[in-house]
């Protein structure tokens, strides 16, 4: 008979939440206070509910969230001297500006302002092109999220044939790059794709970031494969759902993320992960 298994991604990301915690916990100890500035410009209500899950985390593992609530018309020379101001404040580790920003402000230039050694998001160039060449550097959290659900699900990667479809800067990316990285041999597709369905299927891993409610049929998946699906949407009942259909799917894929409960939780998690890590980084 068929079996499915479910990658709990609610399970591994409380896994990895206490085990931050007892770290931080231990610097503490030693006189070290892990800080996160977390920037929100505007009253965007969606980022709002971002902004306050990440402080949430924080608050459970011990680190310190400083909150910049800036009002939606302030000036983008206003934003740059903020976030340089930051930069160089050593009990400052990690510097965090939710996006989207207001049109006027240029997402790329704020990006690039963040010191690389406090840029938890891992959007700044230097750390984009330090993935790239396998140099130390922040991963984008969502793609550094689904290396970590596999590995701890006992999912091998290496000599495995991962199709990654979607191309985007925070997803499927560097998502196609860490799993590069592990050694899996590695496709990308994406809107222009000829015959998705036939690529789609040679993967032994299929991470799906299109961003397409419940797009991927099992007509896109080889059986036994292992399914992550990325996306998050609201379905016609108001009910999340991923870019996967995830009854369709799991009735061929071998494991296979739920939404909610998979990737979601895993992005805040290495969030976490890397203003842990971003402690006794030098700023420029
Ligand atoms: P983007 O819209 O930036 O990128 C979507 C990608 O999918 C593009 O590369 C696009 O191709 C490709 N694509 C779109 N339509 C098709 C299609 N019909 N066939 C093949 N490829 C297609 O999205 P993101 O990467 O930012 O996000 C993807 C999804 O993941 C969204 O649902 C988002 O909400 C979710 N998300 C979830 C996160 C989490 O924490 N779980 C974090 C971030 C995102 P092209 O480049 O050719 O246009």
């Amino acid at each position: 008979m068929h079996m499915t298994q479910i990658i709990d991604g609610k399970a591994i990301s409380a896994q990895i939440k206490d085990e931050l915690k007892t770290k931080v916990a231990a610097m503490k100890a030693e006189g070290t206070q892990v800080t996160l500035a977390v920037i929100q410009v505007g009253d965007d209500p969606a980022s709002s509910v971002y902004v306050g899950n990440k402080k949430k985390a924080c608050e459970y593992i011990g680190i310190k969230s400083l909150a910049y609530e800036l009002p939606e018309e302030t000036p983008e020379k206003e934003l740059l001297s903020l976030i340089e101001e930051l930069n160089k404040k050593v009990d400052v580790n990690g510097i965090l500006v939710q996006l989207p920003l207001p049109e006027h402000i240029d997402e790329d230039k704020v990006i690039a302002t963040i010191s690389p050694e406090k840029d938890v998001d891992g959007f700044h160039p230097q750390s984009v092109g330090a993935l790239c060449i396998g140099q130390p550097g922040f991963v984008s959290c969502t793609p550094a999220g689904i290396i970590q659900l596999l590995k701890r699900s006992g999912i091998e990667i290496s000599g495995k044939e991962c199709v990654v479809i979607g191309r985007s800067n925070i997803v499927g990316k560097p998502m196609a790059l860490l799993m590069l990285r592990e050694n899996a041999t590695v496709t990308v597709a994406h809107s222009r794709t000829k015959d998705l369905k036939e690529v789609a299927k040679r993967a032994d891993i299929l991470i799906v970031a299109i961003g397409k409610p419940k797009m991927i049929t099992k007509e896109y998946v080889k059986e036994g494969a292992v399914v992550i699906d990325v996306g998050i949407h609201r379905d016609e009942n108001k009910k999340l759902c991923g870019d996967v259909d995830y009854e369709d799917v799991a009735a061929v894929c071998s494991w296979v993320t739920p939404v909610p409960g998979g990737v979601g939780p895993m992005t805040i998690a290495m969030l976490m992960n890397n203003c842990v890590e971003s402690v006794g980084l030098e700023a420029r």
